[in-house]
């Protein structure tokens, strides 16, 4: 089988399902159909962490993401994140823990029907795509050939740190150091384009932002932050520079919204208009083409009044619509955008890469 193929099969299944969509918008508005006219792609729901590591039953009967919530926020295609925490040893994370995740989400998928299997390669009205991320990637420096097998199956984001610094780079929340990627985080963003997955920014420094940017260009790759809000409306070093928001905007990528109350107003508490507030900013500075949806349900977020769970997002587009957001653009920040980056390919990587 072709490297990733069936994570984009996956892909370029659920982006038919959205353009049908999309025509039926087109031609006659509210129609009468039960079905919502759109669809959520979220870039980042952090259930795997909660069934590995806290204990979460696997068919998710609790917490922001239930069949029940998912279903009624119009959830598309959802992102499991393969989340190593930076503390899942006293001696740090190792490759194995990655593999024990993904076999947790696998378990996941296979408790949900909700959920399609991994990578199927037709979009199913009514159920949910998936597909795969890794957050924190730091134990790949023991060996970065091994992601190329996680690419294999289908993982389409990979973020090289998570709370604190690691071997490849520095994280926005990490101890101050003089450098962004390092050497070795380099020779790694650059084999993970080259293989025809992509680098997600969202936790790690300006700096590394900033040395990822040429070797994206050199890929023609998209740069994405996958779960990032704009530091210029909450002011935290999680959040993206609008400098960076550009960049991303340049580049082709996304930046999906963040529900977590601290990254919306910089304070504990938010609402659902100050999402809107963000999603606005993002807009202004990106453009509409490259802001996405990317929860952090799940993942231990403080929640805005009035998006609460997956279910929210009827609330969050009635609201956008009244501020005056095109339905069409509305739709891009859904689940069009997000699609465009999980289905993005090397343009050199034809069928004869090795
Ligand atoms: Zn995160």
């Amino acid at each position: 089988m072709r490297r990733g193929g069936r994570a984009l099969a996956a892909v370029a299944a659920m982006g038919a399902a959205v353009g049908t969509m999309c025509v039926g918008f087109a031609a006659g508005g509210a129609g009468g159909e039960a079905e919502p006219a759109y669809q959520v792609v979220d870039l980042h729901v952090d259930v795997p962490y909660q069934v590995h590591f806290k204990g979460r039953a696997a068919k998710l009967p609790e917490g922001h993401a239930t069949a029940r919530t998912l279903k009624a926020g119009a959830y598309g295609g959802i992102v499991l994140p393969i989340y190593i925490p930076d503390k899942a040893r006293k001696t740090g994370p190792l490759i194995e823990d990655a593999d024990a995740i993904l076999a947790t989400i696998e378990g996941i998928v296979r408790d949900n029907p909700v959920f399609l299997p991994l990578g199927a390669a037709e979009a199913v009205p009514g159920r949910i795509s998936t597909f795969l991320s890794i957050e924190g990637a730091g134990a790949f420096a023991d060996d970065i050939t091994q992601i190329d097998r996680f690419i294999d199956r289908g993982v389409r984001l990979i973020s090289p740190a998570h709370a604190s610094n690691t071997r490849l780079a520095s994280a926005a929340t990490g101890k101050r150091v003089d450098h962004g990627l390092t050497e070795l985080g380099k020779a790694f963003c650059a084999r993970v384009y080259a293989r025809g997955a992509l680098i997600d920014v969202s936790h790690v420094s300006d700096a590394a932002f900033a040395d990822l940017v040429p070797i994206a260009e050199a890929h023609g790759a998209p740069i994405v932050a996958t779960h990032s809000n704009a530091r210029a409306v909450a002011g935290h070093p999680r959040n993206l520079t609008d400098e960076e928001l550009r960049a991303i905007g340049k580049s082709g990528g996304v930046a999906g919204l963040n529900f977590h109350a601290p990254f919306v107003t910089g304070q504990a508490e938010a609402t659902l208009d100050d999402v809107v507030k963000q999603a606005e900013h993002m807009v202004r500075v990106a453009g509409v083409d490259h802001v996405a949806i990317g929860s952090d349900f799940d993942g231990g977020i403080v929640v805005p009044v009035g998006l609460e769970d997956a279910s929210s997002f009827p609330a969050l587009a009635a609201r956008l619509r009244k501020r005056g957001m095109a339905q069409g653009d509305v739709l891009k920040i859904f689940s069009l955008n997000a699609l465009r980056v999980l289905g993005w390919r090397p343009a050199k990587a034809g069928a004869a890469a090795p």
